[in-house]
């Protein structure tokens, strides 16, 4: 039986032999101490994930068994609420660099995360790739570079997302396509002369349909985090929610936590909206056919539950030109993606040395 203290997120782990807090270690089920380099095992829950009745939480969010307090720090330059451990000497907001003032922590209630995605890839491999990643780039400031040798500029955040399980059921009306085949006289010039062909033209024969469908939907992925610069590109935030593993604080050790800002009544909604696409999808499963139409479709969700889990990310910000610019890297996958810079001064002179080059060949040619 797992206790409520192990559930906190802020509980303190520190090394048995040095009294160091102990960290973390990406890819493994451990937490290491970075100084004598202890390791000690995190305890599988035997519990599984636990998931949350929706109904009593999108009515009276905050008098629930599964809330705690947090201390959170939100970023006065780009509004991300995060929770920082202690060890990091300097506080910098992990999407945009902004310094942020410890002063500012305050307590939070927040839902606590049903499930973790623990990071299988650790802060120097994610830093590697950031300056790889530069290294190839074509164009990219100088400055981009400097920027990309400081390992601090990279920071693992785990990122809020919400899911949603349901019982989905439809009643459907619509049309069901079927294709077939006439042949079309017309008329073309061969060798001059204008002849008869036929050629096969497809055309559909619509019937009714109507009827009904049901099934589950499970893990319906929706991102709770509001950032409206610095959004985790579509490429880096996919992750195998199979590895999920029941939420232990122990994994959060040394990471950057990130409270959600999407209330879970509005990340409800869009889960809504997918259960819609998902419905119709299976509408047009069941009407078959080569191409169908739907006009009405009731959808009803029922044993509605959701989770609060917390997916692994690796995040590098850099500001050009008063611009802010992020890299991300997939704690999990290590897919990266990013976005970039351009230097105006490296363009300006590439395009100056091609116009010189070719005003040299025509004047070599033109002589
Ligand atoms: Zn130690
Ligand atoms: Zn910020």
């Amino acid at each position: 039986m797992q206790t409520s203290a192990e559930q906190k997120s802020e509980l303190k782990k520190s090394c048995k032999n040095c009294g160091a807090e102990l960290l973390y270690a990406p890819g493994t089920t451990e937490l290491k101490c970075e100084y004598c380099g202890y390791k000690q095992e995190i305890a599988a829950s035997d519990l599984g994930f636990e998931e949350l009745e929706l109904k009593p939480y999108l009515e009276s969010l905050g008098k629930q068994s599964h809330t705690e307090e947090i201390s959170m720090i939100q970023c006065k330059n780009c509004g991300a609420n995060q929770h920082i451990e202690e060890h990091y000497k300097s506080l910098h907001c992990v999407y945009c660099s902004m310094p942020l003032i410890i002063e500012d922590a305050h307590n939070e209630e927040w839902i606590l995360p049903g499930a973790v995605l623990p990071f299988q890839i650790n802060q120097t491999e994610a830093h590697k790739m950031f300056q790889k990643w530069v290294k190839s780039l074509w164009w990219a400031p100088n400055k981009l570079q400097k920027a990309s040798l400081d390992p601090q500029n990279t920071k693992g955040l785990y990122a809020p997302y919400w899911t949603f399980d349901a019982k989905l059921s439809a009643d459907y009306s619509g049309q069901r396509g079927d294709y077939y085949y006439v042949s079309v006289p017309y008329t073309t010039r061969v060798n001059g002369k204008t002849v008869s062909r036929m050629r096969q033209e497809q055309r559909t024969r619509w019937s009714p349909a109507f009827g009904s469908i049901s099934g589950f939907i499970d893990d319906t992925l929706v991102r709770a985090s509001q950032q409206k610069s610095g959004v985790i590109p579509l490429k880096v935030a996919r992750w195998n929610l199979k590895q999920l593993k029941p939420f232990n604080s122990s994994y959060l050790s040394g990471f950057v936590t990130e409270k959600y800002t999407i209330p879970l009544k509005d990340g409800h909604l869009d889960a809504k909206a997918e259960a819609r696409n998902i419905a119709e999808v299976w509408a047009r499963r069941d009407i078959g056919g080569d191409t169908q139409r739907i006009s009405s479709l009731e959808m009803t969700l029922t044993e509605e539950t959701f989770k609060h889990i917390l997916l692994p990310v690796y995040i590098s910000a850099y500001m050009y030109h008063g611009k802010r610019y992020n890299f991300f890297v997939n704690g999990e996958t290590g897919v990266v993606a990013g976005e970039r810079p351009y230097s105006f001064w490296k363009i300006f002179f590439f395009v100056l040395f091609i116009i010189i080059i070719i005003a040299v060949i025509a004047i070599v040619g033109g002589s």
